[in-house]
């Protein structure tokens, strides 16, 4: 399958988190479940004009799911989804937030906790992980996608199955190297704190799974 070319401005940005020394990697988690509680946002305000679309609570929330064997966290949402397109050029680019620019400013000031305080969403997932999987299905009957990258070099894209609407992003969690530990994002204890720091106001259930074989 043909590998497609981050644009330019994602690559630096892509580089910078793969390569990254930054010591707060635990962020990741918080800019995943904010996209997935974006997307489900979506969903609530599409539901209060579109008759046909009832918003139904239960139904809506976001997934933690650690599954130890095989190195992988999972973030599910069943949020508005994204059309082949809209993993083209959602992922394909860098935040529309604005905080690369406003990292580039600001770094001389306090280049410390940029990061931190702003986000760079998405890519920082790389922060922790090899590979990144992406796997949606939008709202509105068409088919889902699976978009994959294993960093710098390009994302593919494929047609994939998924029942449901909403979106999966499954990180691959970098092995631990001497300096640093990735073992923990696995880990139920870290993961809840992680999610209690950052992510306490968030308006939808965040359950969570773990598997440990
Ligand atoms: P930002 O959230 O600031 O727009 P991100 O890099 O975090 O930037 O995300 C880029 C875009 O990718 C989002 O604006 C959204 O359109 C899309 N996206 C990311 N995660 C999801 C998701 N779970 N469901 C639907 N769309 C998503
Ligand atoms: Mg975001």
């Amino acid at each position: 399958m043909a590998v497609k070319e981050f644009k330019a401005e994602s690559k630096r940005l892509l580089d910078m988190m793969i390569n990254s020394i930054y010591t707060q990697k635990e962020i990741f988690l918080r800019e995943l479940i904010s996209n997935a509680s974006d997307a489900i946002d979506k969903i609530y305000y599409k539901a209060l004009t579109d008759d046909n679309l009832a918003f139904d609570k239960d139904s809506y929330f976001v997934k933690v799911t650690a599954d130890k064997a095989n190195r992988t966290l999972t973030i599910t949402d069943t949020g508005i989804g994204m059309t082949q397109e809209d993993l083209e050029n959602n992922l394909g680019v860098i935040a529309k937030s604005g905080s690369l620019a406003f990292k580039k400013e600001n770094e001389s000031k306090d280049g410390h906790d940029i990061i931190g305080q702003f986000g760079v969403g998405f890519y920082s997932a790389f922060m922790v992980a090899d590979v990144v999987t992406v796997i949606s299905k939008p709202l509105g009957g068409e088919g889902a996608f699976k978009w994959e990258s294993h960093g710098a070099e390009g994302y593919t894209i494929e047609p994939f199955e998924k029942d449901t609407v909403g979106t999966e992003v499954i990180l691959k969690i970098k092995e631990n190297t001497e300096d640093e530990s990735y073992d923990e994002y696995l880990e139920e204890y870290r993961l809840k704190a992680i999610i209690k720091k950052y992510s306490d106001f968030i308006r939808y259930p965040i359950k969570m799974e773990i598997s440990s074989q």
